[in-house]
């Protein structure tokens, strides 16, 4: 694709933009009577305009049933789960009977490390990507140390080469080999939080199963950003939050993959709890765990309905759009528009003030571009807010920006690139 930096080219790829309708669909913050340019879907995803009708039409079955709410009512909360069921499948590559909303996203690792992180005297080792998100190695670390192991000696993580930001999936697999022998698990992130690499999930998958291992990935930056074939890769678990890319609102409901080969594997540990047990006989109320099939069976307490009912509004949307599919086209164009507006503000200041470290290749990221920025980084970014583009920070120099398909424009991508040439040109660098 030939980008051009100019508003008018911008404009003219908005309107062939076949999910620019959905914009609509999002309510977007506002500072000094304006909205935002709103680039941080990878934190906090917008609001649908919906949610609001969604959950107050549970609100009001709550009022107006009550208890029988659980059995009565357009959609009874004790099926709820399974109109989300069948929204987040297709999101996540997956059939509908292997994911099941639940609990959030650290919690879900815990539950699903118990059943699938099972030491034994040799095979103890987790292979994991440096620098994955601190909850992710705080779980990862507290499990280890719960089986009774060191984390120094169990915990592997596989960094990149000095000078590099990401890693090569050959080392990844390389190093799956070498620790063949003592594998227990590789778990990765799906994308990483803060360079925004999707990682090569099949390759990975593929190399711990040569390797005798158990594979996971968390999939919070990935569900709803980039698509996914969790059954097809083969990939025994996995786990995501769903207020990131799919806008279920602060806090929201967690999602929970089992692949269909483990259904019927009864030696799998598992935290139990009544709302896990087989739905037809739940009610008799007895004595002897007998779980529900499919990722069903990995629930405890009782469907949290109301936050269920959030990330339902959200997941029409998707499916109105037309799910992965139209969004990742979208999503490729938009983020190498981002890439090469930044480019255009190098150019235009004279030297590479703005280092991506987001993959180059598009195959090896989603929407998120990580950038490094020199000079006064802070100041650039608090620029940026203080003019109405919202993007996010993080430690020590690295501004995150996320043009998420389903609420951005190239219009905001322009006006990002138009802004921070401004910024950069105000502020000595
Ligand atoms: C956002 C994120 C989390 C957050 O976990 P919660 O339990 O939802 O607070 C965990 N892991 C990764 C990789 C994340 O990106």
């Amino acid at each position: 694709m030939n980008f051009q930096n100019t508003l008018s080219f911008a404009r003219t790829m908005d309107q062939q933009d076949p999910l620019q309708k959905f914009r609509d669909e999002f309510l977007f913050p506002q500072q000094n009577g304006k909205p935002f340019i709103y680039l941080c879907g990878n934190s906090l995803g917008l609001q649908p305009r919906s949610a609001r009708e969604v959950l107050g039409k549970e609100l009001d079955n709550w009022q107006n049933l009550a208890v029988e709410g659980w059995f009565e009512g357009e959609r009874p909360w004790m099926f709820y789960h399974q109109e989300l069921k069948k929204l987040m499948a297709p999101i996540v590559g997956a059939l509908p009977a292997e994911v099941c909303p639940m609990n959030t996203l650290t919690v879900n690792l815990h539950l699903l490390l118990v059943s699938f992180y099972r030491p034994q005297q040799k095979r103890f080792k987790i292979i994991m990507e440096a620098g994955a998100f601190p909850s992710d190695q705080y779980a990862l670390e507290s499990q280890v140390r719960f089986h009774g192991y060191d984390p120094a000696e169990a915990i592997i993580e596989v960094a990149p080469r000095a000078g590099e930001y990401t890693l090569r999936t050959a080392d990844i697999v390389a190093r799956i080999a070498e620790n063949a022998d003592e594998l227990a698990l590789v778990l990765f992130g799906g994308i990483n939080y803060f360079t925004g690499q999707w990682f090569d999930m099949k390759a990975i998958t593929e190399a711990g199963h040569a390797a005798g291992a158990v594979v996971g990935f968390d999939l919070a930056h990935a569900a709803g950003n980039v698509p996914v074939q969790l059954h097809d890769w083969d990939i025994d678990f996995a786990c995501w939050c769903s207020y990131k890319y799919q806008n279920s609102g602060p806090g929201g409901i967690g999602g929970l993959f089992i692949h269909e080969k483990h259904f019927k594997d009864d030696s799998l540990n598992r935290f139990a709890g009544w709302w896990g047990y087989q739905e037809s006989t739940r009610f008799k109320m007895e004595k002897g765990f007998v779980p529900e099939p499919g990722a069903d069976g990995w629930q405890i307490s009782c469907s949290q309905v109301m936050p269920m009912a959030l990330y339902y509004a959200s997941l029409q949307i998707f499916e109105a759009a037309g799910f992965m599919g139209p969004i990742r086209a979208k999503s490729k164009l938009l983020t190498a528009y981002l890439i090469y507006t930044i480019d255009q503000v190098n150019l235009a200041i004279g030297y590479q003030q703005y280092q991506v470290i987001t993959p180059e290749n598009e195959n090896d990221r989603g929407t998120q571009v990580s950038i490094i920025a020199s000079g006064n980084a802070k100041g650039v970014f608090e620029k940026l807010v203080a003019h109405n583009v919202l993007g996010d920070w993080r430690e020590p120099n690295v501004i995150r920006l996320s043009p998420v398909p389903l609420y951005n424009s190239f219009e905001d991508v322009f006006l990002t690139g138009e802004l921070l040439l401004k910024i950069s040109k105000e502020i000595a660098v």
